[in-house]
């Protein structure tokens, strides 16, 4: 009988362990638990905090003894994983005990980067990735004391507790240290649209704010004081600038590391029968065909299936990985696919905006590179199939499917032609 150990209980890590029982009934699979949680879905946490979902909403695999009685799992729970030895397979536990095992995965995800900041941990700052982060904010929130918030880091989370504020009737203001707002995957262009919308909602936005410290006044108001002297107050500040993958336990373990762990596209890392998926791992990027930590819920899961179905001994590939970032707020949508940083002066632009949608797309002959769109969540999905295929084959024209789809759904000639489709009468 095999034994798998998945180390890490998220999406990835029970996408995996439901493979595995899948394939191999008679497998015995380990799951380490840092928490005592079932598995959840930490995009779901901001649904939770502005009461739009309940608590248990964000475990969509049901409790732990659910999850693990489905699947048939042994759930180690508050019991991180503190080394791993890739030659002999063996984990050592917290408490020293060590467990061997035929088959390993790592799906450890990320964590909130909260760096040594004087005043990051006063009473009133926030992080958000955890259900305990979100029960804690959700219960500062129905306090009914916060009258206004700073939110530090316009990104994909950051957003997401504008949002919370927004929605609550609170003034909320939103710093952060790039020149433009989701500055890792917007134009310029696409990010002073987005800005324009969002200040229109009454949300303040201020760029190139690098934050030095953060002070509490004795009637417990927090002043974010910038690097260039400026100052942001609020009775709350979430702190939402980026996250680092929860690696630090394979340091030293002869594992190949970037950013995460990295592995190749059937998920597997440099050593035999240890497997990495989801938010801890650098997988190879389709579009520069170089590893890239890539944390998306999608990935996540596509990828933890992958590793599932190998640890069990099939032979399965992940071959989606491409940049793609989706934020759905304040009844707006934004979304980028591909690697903006990867656009040059001599590619081809493409530019449309109407009341419905903005686009911004670039390619390079006929290969996409990057394309910002406002307003088309229901048409993501396909225009990210657009995105791979291109990537794969820049001269294949996109099937009259997609075309007549993107047609219906108002999207203009010109833009459907960029992405290779002939547009029909
Ligand atoms: C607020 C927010 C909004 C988001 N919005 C979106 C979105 O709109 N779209 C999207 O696609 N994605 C979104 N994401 C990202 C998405 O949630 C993640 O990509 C995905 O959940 C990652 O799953 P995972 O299983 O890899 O990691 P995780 O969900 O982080 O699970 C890893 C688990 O491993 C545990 N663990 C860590 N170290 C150890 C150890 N040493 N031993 C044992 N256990 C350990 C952790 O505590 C955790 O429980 C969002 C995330 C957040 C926080």
């Amino acid at each position: 009988m095999k034994k798998i150990a998945i180390i890490g209980f998220g999406g990835a890590g029970y996408s995996a362990a439901k493979e595995v029982r899948e394939r191999d009934p008679e497998a015995e699979i380990h799951v380490y638990s840092d928490t005592d949680l079932g598995p959840y879905n930490p995009m779901l946490t901001t649904y939770y905090v502005k009461g739009a979902i309940p608590y248990d909403a964000m475990f969509p695999f049901g409790s732990l003894e659910e999850a693990a009685g489905r699947l048939g799992l042994k759930v180690h729970t508050n019991t991180p994983v503190t080394a791993l030895d890739p030659e002999s397979k063996t984990l050592t536990l917290a408490g020293g005990t060590k467990a061997q095992y035929d088959g390993i995965l790592i799906s450890t995800g990320a964590s909130a980067v909260m760096p040594p900041i004087p005043g990051l941990d006063l009473p009133g700052v926030f992080k958000m990735r955890t259900v305990e982060d979100a029960v804690e904010l959700k219960k500062a929130l129905d306090g009914g004391q916060i009258k206004s918030g700073l939110v530090i880091g316009a990104s994909w989370v950051g957003i997401k507790i504008v949002e919370d504020l927004v929605e609550r009737g609170i003034p909320c203001t939103l710093v952060d240290g790039a020149p433009w707002i989701f500055y890792v995957a917007a134009f310029e262009q696409t990010a002073a649209r987005a800005q324009k919308d969002l200040e229109a909602k009454g949300v303040t936005v201020s760029c190139n704010q690098m934050l030095d410290h953060i002070e509490r006044a004795e009637d417990g108001r927090l002043t974010a004081v910038m690097q260039g002297g400026g100052r942001f107050t609020a009775d709350t500040v979430a702190v939402c600038i980026g996250v680092r993958t929860n690696t630090g336990f394979l340091k030293d373990s002869g594992l190949e590391m970037g950013r995460g762990v990295r592995v190749d596209g059937h998920m597997r890392t440099n050593y035999p029968g240890i497997y990495a998926a989801g938010d801890c791992c650098e997988a190879v990027d389709i579009q520069s065909g170089t590893h890239r930590n890539i944390g998306v819920w999608l990935n996540a899961q596509q990828q933890g299936r992958v590793a599932g179905a190998n640890l069990a001994g099939g032979d399965e590939t992940f071959e989606a990985n491409v940049l793609v970032n989706l934020a759905h707020y304040l009844d707006y949508d934004f979304m980028c696919i591909g690697d903006v940083s990867a656009c040059q002066p001599t590619d081809e632009v493409y530019e449309y905006e109407d009341g419905r949608y903005y686009i911004r797309a670039v390619r390079r002959g006929r290969a996409i590179q990057c394309i910002n769109i406002i307003g088309s969540a229901d048409s993501n999905g396909l225009i990210k199939n657009a995105f791979i295929k291109s990537i794969e084959n820049p001269e294949a024209e996109l099937d009259i499917k997609t075309v007549c789809f993107l047609q219906e759904k108002g999207f203009p000639e010109p833009f459907i032609k960029f992405l290779g489709g002939k547009t029909l009468d």
